[in-house]
């Protein structure tokens, strides 16, 4: 490492918050200097095999030509332009797009908004207007999955889990929400009715109070790399119609093919109420997320006391950003993704399943392009990020889980099995140690 880095990186030490990290002790950062494909190159030229693609956001890798050629060229017409009064190609070829390719049909009234966190926090608000409109001014309440992630934000902090939440410390100024089991029968499990009971109970209960229910269908994602079963969703949408609570998916993490369907809810075939995506929009090049929901439901919002939807952020539809996702939608669109994500699942499946055997590992489970390996105790990162960054992969676990979800579009054969290999190694070292 050069002088100059060494000096960045105290500074970046002493000044710059990362995520959910301590300033008094945090976790080591590693300078990337760019990134190409599913290569991470860093500052002293170790190059490494990205098993995370930021976060599920960057499906076709880094630096694809196809979406690097987008942000400029729309970066010489037109970079950014307010969204009220005002329209332009970029926000409407991608709505048209997302309309026709990705929205189940009838959920193609969108709000575009500016990451995850605020996509699920119009969501909240959609809800909350719809039934003020509808003279159900008492549903002020949301009911959420325990194990949930829905972001950082407060109201969406509101509807995660509780735990992992930290409900405990914001206690009294978070919204108390009601919280349901994790829905108790895994994916490809055998359906019992009797996970449907707490969700049932509530309703009959509380229903009355509860504006929406939310939740990631399939995959639970940062609350736990859970995936469950698909009967639960049409269940919960049978439920919440009978008892006038909307249903909202949140597909920030699930969206644009990473669980082997465009979206989750396609594999229950469920038409929720509203759905937030975000991540993956833009093909993990900018912040960009989307609130829909059906123009029946979006009128409702707008004959209400306020007259329209109350929200507006400053860099609504930016442009850059939605050229950018317009151009990895339609990349990914005219791709055999569906076929690639299959294989991806084979691999990680074939590969990494009898990590199961190992006496520290308590589950190992594949989805589409996500593979976790769950662990009995919580994994040391500290220890284990160097290991990883040894066998030159980008694998960031957390809690008990080491997981990966390389970037599907971009990976090749010999990447996954660097991935799968590397993990493995590291599994089975550590499990030794203990
Ligand atoms: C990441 C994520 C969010 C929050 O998105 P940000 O862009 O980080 O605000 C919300 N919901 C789910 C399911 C996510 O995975």
């Amino acid at each position: 490492m050069n002088h100059l880095w060494q000096e960045r990186l105290r500074w970046d030490r002493d000044h710059l918050w990362h995520p959910y990290t301590s300033t008094i002790d945090p976790l080591e950062v590693y300078p990337v200097v760019s990134a190409k494909g599913a290569t991470i190159t860093l500052a002293d030229g170790t190059e490494l095999t990205d098993g995370m693609s930021s976060w599920w956001a960057a499906i076709h890798g880094y630096s694809h030509p196809v979406l690097v050629q987008a942000l400029q060229g729309q970066a010489e017409t037109l970079s950014h332009i307010m969204f009220g009064g005002l329209t332009h190609e970029p926000a409407v070829e991608l709505g048209k797009l997302l309309c026709e390719s990705v929205l189940p049909k009838g959920v193609d009234t969108i709000f575009y908004a500016d990451s995850g966190s605020v996509a699920v926090e119009v969501a909240m608000k959609m809800a909350l207007q719809y039934q003020h409109a509808k003279g159900e001014r008492q549903r002020t309440r949301f009911a959420a999955l325990s194990s949930a992630y829905h972001g950082d934000t407060w109201h969406a902090m509101s509807v995660c889990d509780p735990i992992t939440g930290m409900h405990g410390l914001f206690a009294g100024a978070l919204t108390p929400q009601y919280f349901l089991p994790q829905p108790s029968i895994p994916f490809g499990g055998v359906w019992s009715e009797e996970a449907m009971r707490p969700l049932q109970n509530l309703l009959e209960e509380k229903g009355e109070e509860i504006a929406a229910l939310i939740l990631e269908p399939i995959v639970q994602g940062a609350g736990g790399m859970y995936f469950y079963h698909p009967e639960y969703l049409r269940q919960a949408r049978r439920l919440c119609s009978h008892f006038g609570v909307l249903l909202i998916f949140d597909e920030i993490a699930t969206g644009f093919g990473r669980t082997g369907e465009m979206l989750a809810a396609y594999h229950a075939d469920v038409l929720p109420d509203i759905i937030c995506i975000g991540k993956a929009l833009t093909g993990g090049c900018m912040t960009l997320s989307a609130t829909a929901t059906t123009k029946e439901i979006a009128d409702i919002i707008c004959s209400g006391e306020a007259g329209c939807f109350m929200h507006g952020p400053t860099f609504m539809a930016n442009p850059l950003a939605c050229s950018v996702a317009l151009a990895s939608t339609r990349l990914l669109l005219s791709k055999p993704w569906r076929k690639r994500v299959k294989e991806i699942e084979q691999t990680l499946r074939s590969e990494l399943s009898s990590l199961a055997d190992l006496s520290t590992v308590k589950e190992v489970r594949c989805l589409g392009a996500i593979g976790v390996v769950e662990m009995k105790q919580p994994v040391d990162m500290k220890r284990l990020i160097p290991q990883f960054i040894e066998e030159k992969i980008w694998v960031r676990p957390f809690g008990r889980l080491v997981y990966l979800m390389p970037p599907f579009m971009a990976v090749t054969d010999e990447e996954l099995f660097k991935l799968t290999s590397g993990l493995s190694k590291i599994v089975k070292q550590n499990a030794v140690q203990r």
